[in-house]
């Protein structure tokens, strides 16, 4: 395949680049910064990867086979209004693009296939309801987000394939949220973060890198899936695994200020859970490497 992505500097992308790179599909990164773009990806590791800033993503996307949609402003950007609306519009503003530059390709180099991240924050939040794709959207501002991003997408030619992946907490090494929580981790000693009886739905890295190549390479993936891991546990229980892991007792909990005073109020996105289902993904036969939250963390930390 061609493969167009959007965000591939980030957390996801990179480690997509460079499954797909390896596995000899022809990429080309879309990003905003071209010089950034070249350090994470050395034209000697990665000969014949195309890296292209925005005035290059029209001929880029005609004549790739697919596109891969991941950029926006890191929601763990300490929340201001200002930040707010961009973590909005940063995600709306790519988004639309895309799908504007897919709808306007001339027939015969139009991709065919559109994976578009969005998140479980859609479903809201909930210390007792289950949601897998069936379910409702929630009544917060990441709802809010994740519902007009979603919608955004959608507005593609309806002859595209379009995958939506409802991305949950991403667990790997070097970056995402345990990266920020570890420091927090060791501060406390170890423990919850808030009440800890918050739901917390994560995926291993490599998980979501495999469902997303899926995305692409198997028809069948249409329309919404949730992109988690089948047990999602509570934040206590996460943290004990963490805990453990660390050979740190779990017992002092992270008390909510300290996480506002390190997040803001984007610390909702932690101390105020859901309990997603993958219920799409099983359907479709996906296997998972990481079903279980304590195996995840071990080779992460390890
Ligand atoms: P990252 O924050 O690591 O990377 C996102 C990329 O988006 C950056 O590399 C950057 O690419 C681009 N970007 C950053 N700020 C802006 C901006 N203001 N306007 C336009 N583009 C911007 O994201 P992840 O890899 O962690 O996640 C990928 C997507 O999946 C994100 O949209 C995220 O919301 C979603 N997601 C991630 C989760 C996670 O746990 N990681 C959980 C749920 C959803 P460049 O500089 O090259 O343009």
């Amino acid at each position: 395949l061609t493969v167009s992505v959007t965000g591939a500097t980030g957390f996801i992308g990179k480690r997509l680049v460079q499954r797909l790179h390896a596995d000899k599909h022809s990429v080309r990164v879309l990003t905003r910064s071209r010089s950034k773009a070249q350090l994470i990806f050395p034209v000697k590791e990665f000969p014949g990867i195309v890296i292209a800033e925005e005035r290059d993503w029209k001929d880029c996307i005609q004549g790739s086979n697919a596109v891969v949609n991941l950029a926006g402003l890191p929601i763990s950007t300490r929340w201001s209004p200002e930040v707010k609306k961009e973590i909005k519009q940063s995600r709306i503003k790519v988004t639309s693009k895309v799908v504007d530059l897919i709808n306007s390709s001339p027939e015969g180099v139009r991709p065919a296939i559109l994976v578009s991240a969005t998140a479980v924050g859609y479903y809201g939040s909930s210390e007792t309801q289950v949601f897998d794709e069936r379910s409702p959207s929630g009544k917060d501002y990441l709802a809010e987000v994740c519902r007009e991003w979603e919608a955004t997408a959608l507005k593609v030619n309806k002859d595209v394939r379009l995958a939506l992946i409802r991305i949950g907490v991403v667990l790997g090494k070097d970056g995402g949220a345990l990266a920020k929580m570890i420091p927090l981790f060791m501060m406390f000693a170890g423990g919850p973060l808030g009440s800890g009886q918050q739901w917390f739905s994560w995926i291993h890295l490599d998980d979501i890198v495999n469902l997303i190549y899926e995305a692409l390479t198997n028809p069948s993936y249409k329309g919404v899936i949730n992109g988690t891991a089948p047990n999602p546990v509570r934040l206590a229980e996460m943290c004990e695994q963490l805990g453990n892991a660390m050979g740190r007792p779990s017992w002092l909990p992270v008390p909510d200020f300290a996480l506002k005073a390190v997040l803001g109020e984007g610390a909702s996105v932690v101390l105020d859970g859901q309990r997603v289902l993958p219920t799409r993904a099983k359907e479709l036969g996906f296997q998972f490497k990481y079903p279980q939250v304590k195996d995840a963390i071990k080779t992460i930390l390890s």
